[in-house]
């Protein structure tokens, strides 16, 4: 992970040539859960024509509560499959345990693994051994050289190919659901040779505080994004207030434009 293993940037490859780190910047985007096939068809076009590069969604959800929705697990990991063949973006998704780590290694261009299981390093070592690149989910009160370690744990395996990702640290007080540590994402990138991106969904909350949020971590120098996008967010099934309208989604995207000139 560090940079004294390692001195120029690691850059991760995705199919259709998407390149990640080393000055390549990339905007995963999509709902939080995959809730129908008809759903994520609607937002994976959406995120598309706005300049998305991978389409993100959830089909194993670590909810809070065991009663709140939890995924559609193999069927939702269909249709990703079928949203990249189709659509043309690769995908993104979680992986909660060994069982879906397994699927979501089969279906998924990218596996994700959550803030709450950043230190599962039995699933980290399982990750380690995947054959397909790996985001890493800063623990909500993770050190940043506890999310180096977690990294390590995935690297350790043979798998050098890690993204991380700041997604918000426990705050204080109720105005964003976490706390965005944009200082997080220079020290990481001077610490380290993987790529950081950020979230500023699961950070903000709620969908006023997103763009700016978002911003900030392009202006800081992330080397990505990682965005909730919902067509009808009053009804989505998980994150609906921080899940942003596609109209603001591309706003946003031309924002990044602004603030990348030339990229
Ligand atoms: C998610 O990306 O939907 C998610 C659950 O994120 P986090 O692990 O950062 O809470
Ligand atoms: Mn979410």
């Amino acid at each position: 992970v560090s940079r004294e293993m390692k001195r120029e940037n690691s850059i991760i490859v995705l199919p259709q040539g998407v390149k990640i780190g080393g000055g390549h910047f990339v905007v995963m985007a999509g709902p939080c859960a995959v809730e129908s096939e008809l759903q994520a068809f609607t937002i994976a076009r959406a995120v598309k024509a706005a300049g998305a590069q991978v389409f993100r969604g959830g089909a194993f959800k670590p909810r809070t509560s065991p009663y709140s929705y939890q995924g559609l697990e193999e069927e939702g990991l269909k249709i990703l499959a079928r949203v990249r063949d189709e659509i043309g973006l690769p995908v993104i998704t979680e992986a909660i345990d060994h069982y879906s780590l397994d699927l979501v290694e089969q279906y998924a261009d990218i596996i994700q693994i959550g803030a709450r299981n950043m230190q599962n390093f039995s699933l980290l070592r399982r990750a380690g051994q995947a054959r397909k690149p790996v985001l890493l989910k800063r623990g909500m009160s993770a050190t940043l050289d506890e999310f180096f370690m977690a990294a390590e744990y995935i690297l350790a395996e043979g798998n050098t190919q890690v993204i991380l990702c700041e997604r918000g640290i426990r705050g204080i007080g109720a105005h964003a659901r976490n706390t965005l540590d944009l200082a997080a994402i220079p020290y990481v990138k001077k610490e380290s040779h993987l790529p950081i991106i950020a979230d500023p969904s699961h950070a903000a909350g709620r969908r006023l505080l997103v763009p700016p949020l978002a911003r900030g971590a392009v202006a800081v120098g992330a080397d990505g994004l990682i965005i909730e996008v919902h067509h009808d967010p009053t009804h989505a099934l998980s994150d609906g207030p921080q899940s942003l309208y596609p109209e603001q989604f591309a706003a946003l995207m031309r924002d990044i434009q602004t603030l990348r000139p030339g990229q």
